[in-house]
């Protein structure tokens, strides 16, 4: 292994990275090989306080500089980030175990488009004027919340620590971000090259640590918003807690997405929607198309099809650019996805392909089709994270819709025909906050990101985040001596 992944220290606070061993300690495990290659430690309470108070001091500062200076700080970020991406690709790959042959492309460069986009927009930042009788006028300032937080979940690393960051310094606000206890490493270079673009200190800090971390910061009254990716659960409680302060919140949860593939899709498009909906990341993406609806007549065709895809997966050292399945981020989440596919054919579904764990070192689990789900079956029910793909039977469209929309989740929904119409139709009756037409899981920094019903409330990316990260300061402007009652 050529890369050290040992941070300096665990936590970056006031630009630079600071220690405290007194911590729980968190083992950083290689998912290709379960090795532990390095430790970090759990934020202290002194740590978080020292984090809390180094981001609400550096609050007015950062708010202070016009919009196109923040912008351009940010926009530095980017070309930093774009110019190391192979090493920071190859942290994300040992952090999270995916192959390399993504994180090349979907981590430290989503990441750097995230804060070249709202390094774009900063400086577009405004407010408005609306005319009122009388030569009246109002006009809004937009300014930012404040002190933010980001609580990060373990699956996309870079991404989520730049998708919360970007917005949330454009806007003029400082973050303390904490990254999943799983994946600790990949936010700590977030936050160096933010330093070195021109950041000034405590504008963005990271410390690490398991839930209570994330409690004690979301907790704190010097907080204004929190915005956490995670599961519904943890969404629960983050929620509630962020109720109880009135802070502003983010909720990017989970999902059991739909996928709807009709008879005159084209099989080959059908597949490759359902192969980047189930299987990229080995399966850990929250938006994923684990309910695959096919319909009748081509269900065998799809099955096969999907097999004989499959099999031209390689599996193997995430390193290695040819690799394009690599293992599950964590034991723990291996035994998950095992005791899932247990669950499927228990219940009855019919396992085509895959289903076992590997024997090798690490966190292994082989892609996994069923086919002859039923809605009621726990693994077209629960959201699995892992890569296991379930087709379930439809007849006609209506059917096909009212069975997507039945679910608590609303993340997001695809489509594959060949037939617009039919398209648009599916998409506009979709619960979900992002719906896909021939493809699934694409998400660009310009288009929003986020889930209905029980996966979320906000959005994350486009301009739609500004409003997550800012708000309008009304002010009313008498052009008349001002008349009372009395
Ligand atoms: P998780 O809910 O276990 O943890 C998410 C984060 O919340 C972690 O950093 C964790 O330490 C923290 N946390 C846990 N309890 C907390 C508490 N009481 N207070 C504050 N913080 C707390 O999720 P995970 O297992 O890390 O990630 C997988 C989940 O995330 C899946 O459900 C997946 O769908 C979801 N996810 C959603 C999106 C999205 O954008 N919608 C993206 C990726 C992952």
């Amino acid at each position: 292994m050529s890369l050290n992944p040992e941070p300096k220290a665990s936590h970056y606070i006031n630009g630079e990275y600071v220690e405290d061993s007194d911590g729980t300690p968190i083992d950083l495990v290689y998912p290709a090989t379960g090795e532990i290659v390095g430790r970090v430690h759990a934020a202290t309470p002194a740590i978080v306080e020292r984090a809390l108070a180094a981001a609400d001091a550096a609050r007015r500062g950062w708010a202070a500089m016009s919009g196109t200076e923040r912008g351009r700080v940010l926009r530095r970020a980017a070309d930093i980030m774009r110019e190391r991406n192979r090493e920071l690709s190859e942290l994300e790959t040992m952090d999270t175990g995916k192959p390399l042959s993504e994180t090349l492309v979907a981590d430290a460069t989503s990441a750097a488009d995230a804060l070249e986009y709202f390094g774009g927009l900063a400086g577009s930042l405004t407010g408005e004027h609306v005319r009122l009788p009388g030569g009246d006028f109002a006009y809004t300032i937009r300014e930012p919340l404040g002190l933010c937080v980001g609580i990060g979940a373990w699956n996309y690393p870079t991404q989520i620590a730049a998708w919360k960051g970007a917005p949330a310094l454009a806007c003029g606000n400082t973050m303390v971000f904490k990254p999943s206890e799983t994946t600790p490493l990949c936010a700590l270079k977030v936050a160096e090259i933010l330093t070195e673009a021109g950041v000034p200190p405590g504008v963005y800090n990271v410390v690490q640590g398991m839930g209570e971390v994330g409690a004690a910061l979301v907790s704190d009254p010097r907080v204004a918003k929190v915005s956490l990716t995670g599961s519904v659960p943890t969404g629960r409680k983050v929620y509630a807690m962020a109720a109880q302060g009135m802070k502003h919140a983010t909720m990017e949860l989970g999902g059991k997405s739909p996928l709807v593939i009709f008879e005159d899709a084209d099989l080959d498009i059908a597949v490759s929607s359902a192969i980047l909906g189930n299987f990229y990341s080995t399966g850990q993406v929250c938006s994923n198309g684990t309910r695959v609806f096919v319909q009748e007549g081509i269900v065998d065709a799809f099955c096969d099809r999907m097999v004989e895809r499959m099999g031209r997966a390689v599996i193997g050292d995430p390193m290695d650019e040819a690799t394009t399945i690599g293992p599950m981020v964590s034991a723990r989440q291996l035994d998950i996805v095992e005791g899932y596919i247990r669950k499927g054919i228990e219940e009855g579904a019919e396992l085509v392909a895959g289903g076992r764990r590997l024997n090798r070192p690490g966190f292994w689990i082989e892609p996994t089709l069923f086919r002859n789900v039923t809605d009621d079956m726990t693994i077209a029910r629960e959201e699995i994270f892992g890569p296991v793909l379930s087709v379930l039977n439809f007849r006609t469209e209506d059917e096909a819709l009212k069975r997507a929309n039945a679910t608590e989740f609303g993340l997001a929904a695809g489509v594959v025909t060949r037939d617009l119409s039919r398209a648009h139709r599916m998409v506009a009756g979709f619960e979900a906050g992002t719906c896909y037409i021939n493809t699934f899981n694409n998400a660009p920094v310009e288009a929003p990101f986020g889930g209905m019903k029980m996966s979320g409330v906000g959005r994350e990316n486009s301009r739609a985040a500004i409003e997550h990260y800012s708000q309008p300061k009304s002010v009313y402007v008498a052009m008349a001596p001002a008349e009372a009652p009395f």
